[in-house]
């Protein structure tokens, strides 16, 4: 048997046929069939160029079919897929490719004059262009080769792709995802959230994170589901696109952003089995919005770029506002305190899990992988939760957002969502800067709607509704928060800001 998941993708691509493969917001549809032949174009021109199985393939360009269809043919052929974010400039362009040493790297073609000499520079044999209507010198390279190719022959512990992670808490790592890996959550989600072949999945996220590469992607291919390909999320285009989908991925903005829309209703949401967010917490105030607005229930779920998925809430079972949901097939969940001792039911630690959704590990960076797993296997997140007696896991916040202030431990989401329903306030972000009584002192930083607003009208108020350690001891207002490219608050950013100067509100 043929560990390599593009074989598994491939019996089922030629049972498929001719039923629409990918459809894009130009109206162009690739069959299944047609998907076989440009993956073999794609596998034979990149075999041509001496790609090799294990030798990786970075990629930042912009969402297309092409693209898609490119990351596929790299797994065909046994090489490693690594997307890049497009919005990543020039020096940190040069991180990655020094990090990951590519044999091929591919740009728009707009991008090649500069980018294609810094990866000379960085011994990468040969810098290709893709634009997002497929035109390039791969396309052109393509072009001339055979719509057949024997799929590579891969053991389940073989790198399939690397993907950096999203560089919230330091320096993006590469985690390292496999054959098995993919496989395993693939398998898992396709049961779960109950795809077949009657789905059409909307899918509007980018394709350079686990989440819009491979996620709900992988799904849609093992049940021969049709997906429609938009190459951004506009609430409007989405609110259009919905009565032709069934299932719909997204970020929690893509829901919020459609509950902005007033035309976005229960009849909106008549073809939909059901709506599925993750990559960052999901407002309870949100999902009740929405299933007020809908009758449905977002589904949740919690992952990682680590593990893919790693829990979320039961398509039929009951789906619990606030949590992520259960763990799903392939990934055991434990919840543990500073020495990895497991913790009881409800109680607040550190989420650890196992099992063959999770990565093989870091890409060349063996001290960092050794420091996050235990001697038995479980991978540490760096994510705090609890898991209810029935299974249920709630995420707390990442362990190094938790602020000690006098000796109490502070979990700046129940801070910040306080505050987030105080009038005035837009958003908020809490965090804890050194202090000399309290070690930290809990800091808020606040976007608020008009300069009427002040520090006062933040803590007055909290100060009747949370214990006296979880007020902050100062509030900053700023315009808006920093973000990264998943639109994850970057804290280490507001410490480095905040931490020193401790202005009081
Ligand atoms: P880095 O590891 O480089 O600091 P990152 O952790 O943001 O970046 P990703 O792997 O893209 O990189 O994100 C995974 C993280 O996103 C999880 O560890 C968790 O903190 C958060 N997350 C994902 N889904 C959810 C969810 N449903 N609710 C709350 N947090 C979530
Ligand atoms: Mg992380």
């Amino acid at each position: 048997m043929n560990a390599n998941i593009f074989a598994t993708f491939e019996a089922i691509a030629r049972e498929a046929g001719e039923a629409p493969f990918l459809e894009t917001d130009d109206g162009q549809v690739l069959s299944y069939a047609q998907m076989l032949g440009l993956t073999a174009r794609y596998a034979n021109a990149l075999t041509r160029l001496g790609v090799t199985p294990g030798d990786r393939v970075a990629v930042q360009v912009d969402k297309s079919a092409q693209n898609f269809c490119l990351y596929l043919a790299t797994l065909r052929l046994g090489a490693i897929y690594l997307p890049l974010n497009t919005a990543y400039q020039l020096g940190e362009l040069q991180y990655f490719l020094e990090d990951a040493e590519p044999r091929v790297f591919v740009c728009a073609p707009a991008d090649y004059p500069t980018k294609s000499e810094l990866a000379a520079r960085h011994g990468v044999a040969h810098t290709l262009t893709l634009s997002d209507d497929g035109s390039g010198t791969l396309r052109a390279l393509a072009a001339g080769e055979s719509d057949s190719f024997t799929t590579a022959q891969a053991q389940p512990d073989d790198v399939a792709i690397i993907i950096y992670t999203s560089g919230t808490t330091g320096r993006p790592k590469g985690a390292m995802l496999t054959h098995a890996n993919l496989l395993s959550n693939g398998r898992a989600l396709t049961k779960l959230w109950g795809f077949t072949d009657k789905d059409v999945l909307l899918h509007a996220l980018p394709l350079f994170h686990a989440h819009g590469l491979f996620i709900s992607s992988h799904c849609a291919l093992l049940s021969k589901s049709r997906i429609l390909f938009l190459k951004k999320f506009n609430a409007e285009q989405v609110l259009a696109l919905l009565p032709r989908a069934t299932v719909m991925v997204g970020v929690p903005t893509f829901y919020t952003r459609l509950l902005d829309q007033p035309g976005f209703t229960a009849a909106s949401a008549a073809t939909m089995r059901v709506f599925i967010s993750g990559s960052a917490p999901l407002l309870a105030e949100t999902n009740r919005e929405f299933e007020q607005r809908t009758g449905q229930i977002v589904l949740e779920r919690y992952g990682m770029t680590e593990s893919a998925i790693i829990a979320s809430n039961p398509f039929a079972g009951e789906r619990r506002i606030g949590s992520v949901g259960l763990p799903i097939d392939g990934v055991e969940v434990r919840i543990a305190d500073g020495d990895d001792r497991p913790l009881a039911a409800d109680q607040v630690g550190g989420i650890q899990i196992r099992g063959s959704g999770v990565m093989k590990g870091y890409w060349r960076k063996p001290e960092k992988t050794a420091e996050e797993f235990t001697a038995d296997g479980w991978f540490r997140t760096g994510d705090l939760g609890t898991l209810s007696a029935d299974g249920y896991l709630t995420i707390v916040g990442r362990a190094k957002d938790l602020v000690i202030s006098g000796g109490y431990n502070v979990y700046p989401k129940e801070v910040e969502m306080a505050i987030d329903a105080l009038p005035g306030v837009v958003e908020s972000a809490v965090i804890g800067v050194p202090d000399r009584d309290f070690g930290e002192a809990v800091t808020a930083v606040v976007v608020r709607k008009d300069e009427s607003l002040v520090g006062d009208g933040i803590i007055t108020p909290l100060k009747s509704q949370l214990a006296n350690y979880k007020v902050p001891k100062h509030v900053h207002f700023v315009t808006e928060l920093p973000r990264n490219a998943m639109g994850k608050v970057l804290k280490n950013v507001l410490r480095d800001t905040y931490g020193k100067t401790g202005t009081a509100a």
